[in-house]
């Protein structure tokens, strides 16, 4: 089974790459097994700071790494939090205070307004120097809501509306989430990718 290290310590996403590699013969490690240095996000788009964390976990372990960039992009914010959704509210800002932040930001915005968007993009290098990582992009589209529903997911989740399924994103099961989000969709294109390739 090949050992993979996932370049992020966020508890959200580590259950979610979990599920989603268990179907593949994937071991997925959290760089936190190995204490690699948190890497500084200096760049200003997903895909190079996915890079950045990607290559950072490679090097400091040995290991082939993954690592996904993600954030939620609001259409009356021009696009923010985007890149900066996990320190909206600060340098270290939790889930909670974000999500309390997006909605003040929000709070005379009209419904029609509050259209937002998840992205998430993912990288896998084979190694520290690998000049042709694996990139995986995708987004998953719904709607700012007024108040927190539902205690499922992380982050922006029981604030996040979607439409196909007429709940937030916090209401979903974890096997409903990972069939129509941005990282299930991300993951699946990866999965196709990686078996092709690797
Ligand atoms: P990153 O770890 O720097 O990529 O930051 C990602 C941030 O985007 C997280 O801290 C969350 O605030 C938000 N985010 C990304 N994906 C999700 C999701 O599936 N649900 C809720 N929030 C998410």
């Amino acid at each position: 089974m090949k050992k993979i290290v996932l370049a992020s310590g966020n508890k959200g996403k580590l259950r979610e790459f979990a599920q989603l590699f268990a179907t593949l013969d994937i071991e997925v490690v959290p760089q936190s097994d190995f204490d690699v240095p948190e890497a500084e996000e200096t760049g200003l788009t997903f895909i190079e700071n996915a890079i950045i964390k990607a290559r950072n976990a490679a090097k400091h372990t040995g290991l082939p790494a993954i690592a996904d960039d993600s954030g939620i992009e609001v259409d009356a914010l021009e696009g923010k939090p985007g890149i900066y959704s996990a320190r909206f509210a600060g340098a270290n800002a939790s889930d909670e205070d974000n999500l309390d932040f997006l909605l003040t930001s929000l709070q005379d915005k009209a419904e029609a307004e509050r259209a937002a968007r998840y992205q998430c993009l993912l990288v896998y290098m084979e190694h520290e120097n690998d000049p042709t990582p694996l990139i995986s992009q995708a987004s998953w589209e719904g709607r700012i809501l007024t108040e927190s529903v539902g205690n499922g997911g992380f982050g922006y989740d029981p604030i996040f509306w979607v439409d196909e399924t007429q709940c937030s994103a916090a209401e979903l099961t974890a096997d409903q989430k990972h069939a129509i989000s941005h990282r299930g969709k991300a993951l699946r294109i990866f999965a196709e990718q990686f078996q092709k390739t690797k």
